[in-house]
């Protein structure tokens, strides 16, 4: 173990195989279903702690892997928070895809009592932070990057300073809108060459092998719709709340955006439909079921 002390707080799909890399380090982790972090405790050879304050006790840096920015803002403050137990010169990193202005916000906040924060989320999906190949975009001061680095560093193979506090969830919801509208153009198209006879194997060869392909045709789709594995890494209900996230930093700049407004919709109707626990690529089983085709081969 190195001597650096370092918290983690969020182990889920993504937070428990990125808190695995920093395991070499001093590792408290706190999760809120408990026995997730026992057995990554017990795993990993990691500390665990009762409550986000006894997480942040003596730790030199922080990070966090939550839902939404909300769930972070709430593990802040009250007797048991993440406030109660960080001390000065600590250093926050927050790697929830979350929403610029509450970073802003927390940023602010956390400041006054001269503790140091970036938004740091991540791309890759639960593989790349399997491997320690994430992307990593970094919203921050230049002192608070270079803090930042080689802890992110442990985790991803590209860390990136885009900019200042909120700019790093900017970009992050940005990506996965466009994923998003990707995900839902590609489930369309797939749908209807498939009831125009087209085998789906064939479409998307040709496709990977034209100008419309992208990492949904190329990866995504051949690996869990063709195979009908449909396997649950990242959550429907999460990317949705990216495409709200990319909608808002759209409003805040004055920038239209038809196309993001209407991904928002469909994602938000498939989300109703398929519940919280469905994987983002299920938003095309139900193009699938409104068509009346499977897209397999
Ligand atoms: P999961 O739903 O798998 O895990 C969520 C984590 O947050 C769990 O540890 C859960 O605890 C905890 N949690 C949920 N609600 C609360 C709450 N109210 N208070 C405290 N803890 C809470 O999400 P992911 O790990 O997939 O995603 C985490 C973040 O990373 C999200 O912002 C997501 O958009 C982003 N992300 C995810 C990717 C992926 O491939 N999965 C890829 C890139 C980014 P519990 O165990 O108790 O449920």
């Amino acid at each position: 173990m190195s001597g650096r002390r370092v918290a983690f707080l969020g182990l889920g799909a993504i937070g428990a195989p990125m808190a695995a890399h920093l395991a070499a380090d001093t590792l408290t982790v706190w999760n809120r279903t408990r026995a997730r972090a026992e057995a990554f405790g017990r795993a990993h050879g990691a500390r665990v702690a009762a409550t986000p304050r006894e997480a942040a006790a003596g730790a030199e840096v922080v990070l966090t892997c939550l839902p939404t920015s909300r769930e972070v803002e709430a593990l802040v403050d009250g007797p048991d928070g993440l406030l109660a137990g960080l001390g000065r010169g600590a250093l926050f990193l927050d790697c929830t895809s979350g929403d610029p202005a509450a970073s802003r916000r927390l940023a602010a906040r956390l400041a006054g009592h001269g503790i140091a924060f970036a938004d740091a989320p991540v791309s890759g999906g639960t593989n790349g932070a399997e491997a320690g190949t994430l992307a990593i975009m970094v919203g921050a001061d230049g002192e608070t990057f270079a803090r930042a680095h080689p802890i992110l560093a442990l985790m991803g193979s590209r860390i990136e300073h885009v900019g200042p506090v909120g700019s790093g969830h900017a970009l992050k919801a940005v990506n996965n809108a466009l994923l998003a509208v990707n995900i839902l153009a590609v489930g369309e198209g797939l749908a209807a060459l498939v009831k125009a006879g087209v085998q789906a194997r064939t479409a998307l060869e040709v496709i990977n092998a034209s100008s419309g392909r992208s990492f949904v045709s190329e990866t995504l789709v051949p690996e869990r719709v063709l195979t009908g594995l449909w396997p649950r890494t990242f959550r429907l209900a999460l990317l949705e709340k990216d495409v709200g996230i990319a909608r808002r930093v759209l409003q805040e700049t004055g920038v239209d955006g038809p196309l993001l407004d209407l991904a928002g919709e469909l994602f938000g109707r498939a989300r109703a439909t398929l519940g919280e626990s469905a994987d983002h690529l299920e938003a095309i089983r139900l193009m699938e079921s409104e068509a009346g085709v499977e897209i397999r081969g």
